[in-house]
């Protein structure tokens, strides 16, 4: 059985992020890590968004930044410079080439197509089962999805799915220094549904079409919402679609166990997908970061949280009232968009503002109806 100092169980977002934050550290401890995935990863499977105010380990791959955002409703209008952060776009093509080739080069590192069977721990020490062959590590770290029971009475399940278009336009009609957040002038007959608008140049864009609810829609369900949007709010009629992504994020208050033992999840499977927006490329980022900072200062890679506690259940209140379409996801952003710095709300959904910070937004937002959700949940969450 061959002994690796750690596996990587799933080589895509999270798995990449930490193996390449570890470089320094593997190189200093001489330590060596087995990175495993089924899937040669090469195509452009997602693109990831994210704001941050410094530029972070993968800035070589940021393929575009925007300084201001907009957001657009029935409701209102806004748009705003939004220093110290940028919202950047990186392709997950360019992510996977750029880490392979950092991580090829590596003598500490070791690259194996497989398939991850069974992990589990044992006497101090993490087992995996790759096709059909064992391995053993001192600690795992795992991106593989976890498999849960949904408790329906307890916990909230919705689905965020997507559909977008990189186009080209004949004509110039995109503002390069701006991208659109949220536009909910769409249909809202699916869920809260919403459009991105990033553009890349003046006339090619990612136009997004995004859906909170329960269930998915069909092909024809998302194709028709992104035609109807170029046509009617963009005003295009002449472009050509360049490339296609589709998407499903869960947003989910269900608990996931970030930690069995020597096993330690990352990414989606650690619970690092941010219950009320489905934003995960930065917390991963984050959660990655804290391993590598405790691995240094203990030899342990055990985190105990990488944001306060509370914000689970702002995301979980948030969840709620979505689900219960009582007050509408478009109604719902509009004013926090239209009565709170934009800046501000970047921080909140980052999981970075202080108390004080939140109190002020939860004064601006329709109290009753959030203080109905945080009730309805509490009562479902302890219901035995
Ligand atoms: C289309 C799409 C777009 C997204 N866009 C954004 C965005 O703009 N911003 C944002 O913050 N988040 C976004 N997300 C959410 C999130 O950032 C991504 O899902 C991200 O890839 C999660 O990283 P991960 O490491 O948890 O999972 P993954 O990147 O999916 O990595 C898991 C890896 O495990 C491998 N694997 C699975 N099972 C096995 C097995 N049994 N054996 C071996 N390997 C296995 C898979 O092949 C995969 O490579 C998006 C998600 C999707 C689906």
């Amino acid at each position: 059985m061959k002994h690796f100092d750690y596996i990587i169980a799933g080589g895509g977002c999270s798995g990449r992020s930490l193996a390449v934050r570890l470089l320094p550290y593997l190189k200093a401890t001489h330590k060596q890590v087995l990175l495993v995935d089924n899937i040669t990863k090469k195509a452009n499977d997602k693109t990831w968004c994210f704001w941050e105010e410094q530029p972070d380990l993968f800035e070589p791959v940021v393929c575009k930044k925007w300084k201001h955002l907009s957001f657009s409703s029935s409701i209102t209008d806004q748009e705003s410079p939004i220093y110290p952060y940028e919202y950047k776009m990186i392709r997950s093509a360019d992510f996977y080439t750029y880490t392979d080739k950092i991580l090829a080069e590596h003598p500490h590192i070791t690259i194996l197509k497989g398939t991850v069977e069974n992990l589990y721990t044992e006497n101090e020490l993490a087992y995996a089962i790759i096709d059909g062959q064992k391995y053993s590590s001192d600690y795992t770290f795992s991106s593989i999805p976890q498999v849960q029971t949904k408790k329906t009475e307890r916990y909230q399940y919705l689905l965020q799915h997507f559909l977008g278009w990189i186009i080209e336009t004949e004509k110039a009609i995109f503002d390069t220094e701006r991208a659109t957040l949220m536009d909910f002038n769409t249909s809202q007959k699916a869920g809260t549904s919403f459009v991105y608008v990033l553009p890349l140049n003046s006339k090619r864009a990612l136009v997004e079409y995004t859906v909170f609810s329960e269930q998915l829609l069909t092909g024809k369900d998302y194709t028709d919402a992104l035609k109807d949007y170029i046509t009617q709010q963009l005003e295009c009629k002449n472009y050509t679609i360049e490339e296609r992504e589709y998407g499903i994020i869960p947003m989910s208050d269900h608990p996931v166990q970030s930690q069995k033992g020597r096993i330690i999840y990352l990414g989606t499977a650690g619970g690092f997908t941010k219950a009320s927006t489905g934003y995960t490329f930065r917390f991963i980022q984050k959660h990655t970061t804290a391993i590598v900072e405790q691995l240094l200062k203990s030899g342990a890679p055990h985190v105990s949280s990488v944001f306060p506690k509370r914000f689970r259940t702002y995301d979980a209140t948030l969840l709620h009232l979505l689900a219960s379409g009582r007050v509408s996801g478009e109604e719902i952003f509009s004013t926090m968009f239209q009565k709170n710095k934009a800046t501000q709300i970047l921080k909140f959904l980052d999981n970075e503002t202080t108390l004080t910070e939140e109190l002020h937004i939860f004064k601006t937002l329709n109290k009753k109806e959030f203080a109905y959700a945080l009730l309805n949940r509490t009562l479902k969450f302890f219901r035995i």
